[in-house]
């Protein structure tokens, strides 16, 4: 097996008492994109911080390429960072900003000149070479900070919220311009950012924090389909979560279980078991579940429709059953004209065993 680009082993970071990053194990590999990603605070800016340099560990060790990093600062190791600032230098142009990392690597002139017009071109920025960093567009001035960062050749590129200052038309065409450019290149990007729409539609990989602490790793869609823990379901969003207590298995192979609002069955991810009598949380995907006055499923439950919310192609609906239990189900414009659903009306949500997933952590 290859040896990963970068390791994160143990690592642990405090802020005075402050826990900020909590023992990750995480393993990058060359030419993935990784992005990282949690809601405000979760520790997502400081593992960034400590893979560049500027942060330290507390405890655990960083390895790039095999080697320990931890005692290295920022500019002796080859990891640079774009930030949502960007940080371009005002007082020099383009092209200057561009050579600025092979200036202070001690790159003759003409050398580094042609370097950094290489990269101008690469990025569709020639035209902008001699031109004050403040006459740029917001999509201009992002290229200008990849350039900048990537002249030196690095084997890995870091990202913090990169596009976040952008509009969200010229936010999805950057998304456009870093994936093709981070295919091109063969490099590694690390990628932090609290949008999961970013996350999803760039990353090969996801790594999920919540509260210093990496709740999931794994591709959009294993996330997205098999979210291991309540967080993630929540986080990742359009998931129903019930609890409930295991009861058996039926001919199938799926799980019997019992609950306040009645007894339903559900899949086991791969590798895990359970037993009876044991506490279980279940998670059905909001586009999983049916409607309808006539359930023909065990699995259904009896729900009031209490809100309708349009969003494009697709319409959100909030039921909620006698005793409290709120659920989101997903449906194709098409698909809830034919429905004809209206809020008050009296309905059974019905669904598949095997589309009803236990957590596997919970
Ligand atoms: P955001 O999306 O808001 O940037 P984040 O997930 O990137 O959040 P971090 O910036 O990594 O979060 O911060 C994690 C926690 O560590 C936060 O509670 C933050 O207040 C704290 N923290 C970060 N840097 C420091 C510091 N230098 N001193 C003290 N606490 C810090």
């Amino acid at each position: 097996m290859t040896q990963p680009l970068v390791v994160f082993d143990n690592v642990v970071k405090h802020f005075g008492s402050y826990q900020a990053v909590e023992r990750m194990n995480l393993e990058i590999y060359k030419g993935e994109f990784v992005a990282i990603m949690g809601s405000s605070g979760c520790g997502k800016t400081t593992t960034l911080r400590m893979l560049a340099g500027l942060d330290k560990p507390s405890e655990g060790e960083i390895r790039l390429n095999g080697e320990r990093i931890n005692d290295l600062r920022s500019w002796e190791r080859d990891t640079p960072l774009v930030w949502q600032n960007l940080a371009l230098f005002p007082f020099l142009n383009v092209l200057e900003n561009v050579e600025f990392g092979l200036r202070m690597r001690g790159m003759a002139k003409a050398e580094r000149r042609k370097k950094a017009l290489e990269w101008l071109e690469r990025l569709g920025l020639e035209e902008f070479a001699t031109r004050d960093i403040s006459l740029l567009s917001g999509g201009q001035r992002q290229r200008v900070a990849l350039a900048r960062s990537l002249v030196t050749e690095p084997p890995i590129l870091l990202l913090d919220e990169p596009l976040s200052a952008l509009d969200a038309h010229l936010s999805v065409r950057m998304q456009g311009v870093l994936t093709g450019l981070q295919k091109d290149l063969g490099i590694t990007f690390v990628y932090v950012t609290h949008s999961q729409s970013e996350a999803f539609a760039m990353a090969d990989r996801v790594v999920i924090m919540s509260r210093g602490r990496v709740e999931q790793i794994g591709s959009p869609q294993a996330v997205f389909l098999e979210p291991h823990n309540r967080f993630v379901a929540e986080f990742v969003g359009g998931k129903n979560i019930l609890s409930g207590t295991v009861v058996g298995f039926d001919d199938g192979g799926l799980v019997r279980i019992d609950s306040p609002h009645g007894g339903f069955l559900a899949r086991l991810p791969e590798g895990k078991t359970v037993v009876p009598a044991e506490r279980v949380t279940v998670c059905i995907s909001a586009e999983h579940i049916e409607l309808t006055a006539q359930p023909v499923r065990r699995n259904r439950l009896s729900c009031t429709v209490v809100g309708e919310e349009f969003i494009g192609s697709m319409v959100n609906l909030y039921l909620e059953t006698k005793d409290g239990l709120e659920l989101q189900v997903q449906k194709l414009q098409a698909d809830y004209q034919l429905l004809g659903v209206h809020c008050g009306q009296q309905i059974f949500a019905e669904w598949d065993g095997a589309h009803a997933l236990i957590l596997r952590g919970d």
